[in-house]
Order: C-alpha cells, then sequence, then structure tokens
C-alpha cells in the first residue's frame, strides 16, 4: 500500500461540480489500495478576491490580518470536500495548518515551515480517515495564523510528504505537466516527462508558477518524488526527481517568464564604501528580496545603482528608500513596475556556449531591449519591457527549438 498526498489546485476545486469530481477521484485511488492525504487550495479567484476586499479597505493592510483573512479561502474547500466524500460513503476529516502541526516563523503573508508535528495526521491515517489538509497555511509560535506566499499549497503538499515520508506527491493542476514554458502562453509547448529538481527549482524561482518554488526546494532536500498532473485527464503527468542519464541533457530545457517584477533605480547614490550595505540592509530588514543588482561606473564620486524587487513589494520598497534618501544621499528613487524577467533554463548551458549571443540575438531582431541581464550556471535572465513579455517567450521558445517537431 502506498502513501500518497494528493494537492489539488484552485481550478479543480473551483466549483462544486468539480469538488465532486475530485471526490471521486480521491475513491478511486483509495478503492486502488493507496493511502491519502489530500491537500486543497482554495477555490480559483478566492485568494485574489480576499486581496482585493482588504485593498478596498486600506492601500497597506496589516500583514498578520491578511493572513487570517487569506488563509479562509482553504478553510472553505476541506470542508466541502470532506462532505463530498463523505456522501460518497468514505470516512474523511477536514483539517486547518494549526490542526496538522504546521509551525512556521513570524514572517506574515510569506512565511516559512519550521517544522511540522504529523502525530494527527498519522492518527487519522491509522483509523483509515482521509485528511483533507488546507493547504498554504500554518501558525507561528504565538498561534497567529501565517500563509506561505502564493502558490503556497504546493508546499504545504510537498512538505507533509516529507513529513509522513510519503511515497509520492501529487500536483494536480490545470495543465497535465510540467511544459517547456508556459502552454498558455505559446501552444507549441511540449510537455517534459522528467526533470531534475534543479532544473524545476529554477524554472519555478523564475517565474513558472505551476510548482511554487519552496515545495521544489523541500522535495529536493528531502527527496520527495513530484508529480504534476491534470485533475481533468488520466494522463501521467511531469515527474519532478533526481537527475539521472535517462533525462535527456538538452542545452534548453525552459523559457519562463516573471511578471511579478519591479526595477529601482537609485539616482546619484555616493559612490563610497558602506553606502551598498546600508540600502540593502535597509531592503532585507523588511524581508524583501532583492534579485538582480547592477551599479554604473561612478562619476564625480557619484553613481546610479538598479535592482529588482518583487511587485508586490515595490511600494514598501520606495517609502524605505525614500526615508534612507537623506541619510545616504541620494538623489533619487525611481521605480519601473511594468516589466518583465524572462530567462531560459538548462542544465545543458553547463557545457556550451552562444546560448547568451542566441539569446540576445532573438530578442534584437524582434526589437526587443534588454534593460538588465544576469547568468548563472544553468540559467540567463533578461529583464525587458512588460509589453513585450509573450512576444519574448515565444520568440526565444522556437528560437532554441523547444516545441513540437
Ligand atoms: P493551481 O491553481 O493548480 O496551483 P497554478 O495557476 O498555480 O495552478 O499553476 C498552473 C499554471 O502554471 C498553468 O495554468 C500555466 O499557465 C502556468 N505555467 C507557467 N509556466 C508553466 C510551465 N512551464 N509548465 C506548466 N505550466 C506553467
Ligand atoms: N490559495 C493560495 C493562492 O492562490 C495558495 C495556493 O493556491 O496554492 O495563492
Ligand atoms: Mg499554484
Amino acid at each position: 500500500m502506498a502513501l500518497v498526498v494528493q494537492k489539488y489546485g484552485g481550478t479543480s476545486v473551483g466549483d462544486l461540480d468539480r469538488i465532486r469530481h475530485v471526490a471521486r477521484r480521491v475513491a478511486q485511488c483509495v478503492k486502488q489500495g493507496d493511502a491519502l492525504v489530500v491537500v486543497l487550495s482554495a477555490m480559483t479567484g478566492e485568494t485574489d478576491r480576499l486581496t482585493q476586499m482588504a485593498r478596498k479597505i486600506t492601500a497597506q493592510p496589516s500583514q498578520r490580518e491578511m493572513d487570517m483573512l487569506l488563509s479562509t479561502g482553504e478553510r472553505v474547500t476541506i470542508a466541502l470536500l470532506s462532505m463530498a466524500l463523505q456522501e460518497l460513503g468514505l470516512s474523511a476529516q477536514s483539517f486547518t495548518g494549526r490542526q496538522v502541526g504546521i509551525l512556521t516563523d513570524d514572517v506574515h503573508t510569506r512565511a516559512r515551515i519550521r517544522s511540522i508535528d504529523a502525530e494527527r495526521l498519522k492518527e487519522a491515517l491509522s483509523k483509515g480517515v482521509i485528511p483533507v489538509v488546507a493547504g498554504f497555511q500554518g501558525i507561528n509560535h504565538r498561534s497567529d495564523v501565517t500563509t506561505l506566499g502564493r502558490g503556497g499549497s504546493d508546499t504545504t503538499a510537498v512538505a507533509l510528504a516529507a513529513a509522513l515520508k510519503a511515497d509520492l506527491c501529487e500536483i494536480y493542476t490545470d495543465v497535465d505537466g510540467v511544459y517547456t514554458t508556459d502552454p498558455n502562453i505559446v501552444s507549441e509547448a511540449k510537455q517534459i516527462q522528467k526533470i531534475s529538481y534543479e532544473e524545476m527549482l529554477e524554472m519555478a524561482s523564475l517565474g513558472a508558477k505551476v510548482l511554487q518554488t519552496r515545495s521544489v526546494e523541500f522535495a529536493m532536500k528531502y527527496r520527495v518524488p513530484v508529480c504534476v498532473r491534470s485533475s481533468f485527464t488520466t494522463q501521467e503527468g511531469t515527474l519532478v526527481t533526481e537527475e539521472d542519464n535517462e533525462m535527456e541533457q538538452e542545452l534548453v530545457s525552459g523559457i519562463t517568464y516573471d511578471k511579478n517584477q519591479a526595477k529601482v533605480t537609485l539616482v546619484g547614490v555616493p559612490d563610497r564604501p558602506g553606502v551598498a550595505s546600508t540600502i540593502f540592509e535597509a531592503i532585507a530588514k523588511e524581508n524583501i528580496n532583492v534579485d538582480m543588482i547592477i551599479q554604473n561606473v561612478g562619476q564625480a564620486g557619484l553613481t546610479d545603482l538598479s535592482f529588482t524587487i518583487p511587485q508586490t513589494d515595490a511600494v514598501q520598497a520606495k517609502a524605505v528608500l525614500n526615508g534612507l534618501a537623506k541619510e545616504v544621499g541620494l538623489a533619487e528613487v525611481l521605480l519601473a513596475e511594468q516589466i518583465t524577467k524572462v530567462s531560459i533554463v538548462g542544465v545543458g548551458m553547463r557545457s556550451h556556449t552562444g546560448v547568451a549571443a542566441k539569446t540576445f540575438s532573438s530578442l534584437a531582431r524582434e526589437g526587443i531591449n534588454i534593460m538588465m541581464i544576469s547568468t548563472s550556471e544553468i540559467k540567463i535572465s533578461c529583464v525587458i519591457e512588460a509589453k513585450y513579455t509573450e512576444l519574448a517567450v515565444r520568440t526565444l521558445h522556437t528560437a532554441f527549438e523547444l516545441g513540437e517537431a
């Protein structure tokens, strides 16, 4: 008997018919002899709807209250699915993050899981009860509700699979696997059958939202095999696992894009030791992740500094930097929010040259200007104007011949 953690995303539980459909799917797996733990997202659009309501009350809602609000979406679906399972004659019970012992740090709206005490889940499983767990949520040491960042139900599922030493974690979503790029943008995108943790981690962190980055980190650390598949078909999906010789050593395996980016430019930064550290320490204190950083050559003791951050943190970052302007002696803080980061990912880049040149020339041929560039062993990222996102992704996907033959 295998122990499987199944996570169903927002579209899969988007209305009552779909919840009933998930219940039938779960029932089928149980009938085949698997022991299941089910993790759910909120209904599709619900987390956005709640966020918009908060924004109508205040421009900068308290993060603690946001978590209290956002965690409600998942409570609705877990209760409804448990009822649907009971209706099919199965024994099922819903659990919040707290009830299954998910303890996180204190960083509201993007908390990290610190520990999981899975006793309650083990007890349910031993009694033949199907636990239906709210994804995306936990509690901090004060028992305040926290959430794990957008897409966080993936992380709940993989973390529970690790804690329970499950045989497999299945992520059910609205596409039938991980593709060479977002199949909703490029119809020729090809499904990948098997992908290494390392490549998947890179793709997720560069914007392929099919899996939350933290979920891939957990999978890699605890060696949890993850299968991404559709809840609407019986297709096998994509296996995320350890790199092996069977995997195609493609030069480039995928193209990703991330629209949730903003570019901050600090004009007239004094060119002396300590200034950069003051600036980035202030940003880090707000738990804002800085990605690409570019500093121009200084002139007359002044320089310009640009860096990218998540767009969701832009307003907060600007406020912090404006507060620093006098102390540090910055002339101006500029914010560009209409930008996208497009990236090319592939382990094959380690041993091949020419990927950068091909990337830049392909974008240039379409008249797409590159504002920032960053590279690592297995990726190249370019910041471009947001309006060119789809064109850039399609252009690169074609240039590297990733589509269906
Ligand atoms: P869920 O609600 O099930 O968690 P998400 O919307 O978070 O679903 O993730 C699935 C979506 O990820 C797909 O609909 C697709 O548009 C997007 N996506 C982006 N990049 C990729 C990729 N490389 N492969 C598959 N899906 C991708
Ligand atoms: N409901 C949350 C979100 O929309 C978590 C998730 O779906 O994974 O981001
Ligand atoms: Mg998701």
